[in-house]
């Protein structure tokens, strides 16, 4: 999508922190960090949100998971334990409408969240 602020950076037209890219997805630092370590994993292709997620297009969202786990190895918050999370729509207070997953390890978290 043309006026996507995720599909540029996934594109590269938007300077960001990377953290892992490949073919499908691209994952880079959170500009306003929640944790020690706080990144953001986004499929290439333009999806606005977990409610978008079709039979179709879910296969890119096994992989992305694959790539969190890949990366929690690599980085070293595996066994320490992090959290994922995807924001959705309105009430879930989503501010940027392309699919994305953040990655927040470093800290204990908080149950509920807010
Ligand atoms: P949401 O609120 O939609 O779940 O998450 C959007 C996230 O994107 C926020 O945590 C916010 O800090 C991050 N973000 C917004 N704009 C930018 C940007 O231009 N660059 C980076 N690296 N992160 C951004
Ligand atoms: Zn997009």
């Amino acid at each position: 999508m043309s006026d996507c602020l995720f599909c540029k950076i996934a594109a590269g037209e938007i300077p960001s922190k990377k953290v892992y890219e490949d073919d499908l997805c691209y994952a880079f630092c959170d500009i306003n960090p929640q944790a020690p370590t706080h990144f953001l994993v986004v499929p290439r292709a333009h999806i606005q949100s977990v409610s978008a997620v079709t039979e179709e297009n879910a296969p890119v969202v096994g992989h992305i998971f694959a790539v969190i786990a890949r990366l929690s190895e690599e980085l070293g918050f595996a066994g320490s334990g992090y959290r994922v999370v995807s924001n959705i729509g309105e009430a879930g207070q989503q501010t940027v409408p392309h699919l994305h997953f953040h990655v927040l390890a470093g800290r204990d978290m908080t149950w509920p969240p807010g």
